[in-house]
């Protein structure tokens, strides 16, 4: 009796995946602004870096806010983690945003919150870009699209993004 035994031998092909090239360089992002254009108002070694996450606030300038709690000067990337940091039950004053138009820090309460246009947010996919001027605003919906609102509504709708 003859058995045949046949070794099928499976050779496994590995695709090319290597790391991917990112065409987008990270210093394009809209959110970016060079150094000297940023206000930072923390103190210490971490003044760079959002009070919550940890990202970059150069990097993501123009969706930054800031806030005074327990005396202490906070930073944030976003309207999100600030309110993170609200979530936590403190006692947060003269909330502040970036202008996207001038780069200076304003009150949020004068602020116009230009909400879900096609410039990609920061800890969002429904971004939040705010603005002193209301004719700005409207400039920045023209052409990107989204929805003006006050900070009470922008925060609201920040809520929204993570339940
Ligand atoms: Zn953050």
């Amino acid at each position: 009796m003859f058995k045949i035994f046949t070794t099928v031998v499976v050779a496994l092909l590995m695709l090319g995946c290597g790391p991917e090239k990112n065409p987008h360089v990270k210093s394009g992002m809209f959110q970016s602004v060079s150094e000297n254009e940023a206000t930072l108002v923390q103190e210490g070694p971490d003044k760079r870096y959002c009070d919550r996450c940890g990202m970059d606030l150069v990097k993501f300038y123009k969706t930054s806010h800031s806030a005074t709690v327990d005396g202490e000067k906070h930073q944030y990337c976003s309207i999100h983690c600030l309110e993170d940091h609200l979530g936590d039950g403190v006692t947060v004053k003269n909330p502040q945003v970036v202008d996207v138009e001038s780069l200076k820090f304003i009150d949020v309460n004068k602020a116009y919150y230009v909400v879900g246009s096609k410039k990609r947010g920061t800890m969002s996919r429904v971004s939040k870009y705010a603005f002193a001027n209301e004719e700005m605003a409207r400039k920045f919906q023209e052409k990107y699209g989204g929805e003006i609102m006050d900070f009470t509504n922008a925060l609201e709708r920040a809520k929204e993004d993570f339940r």
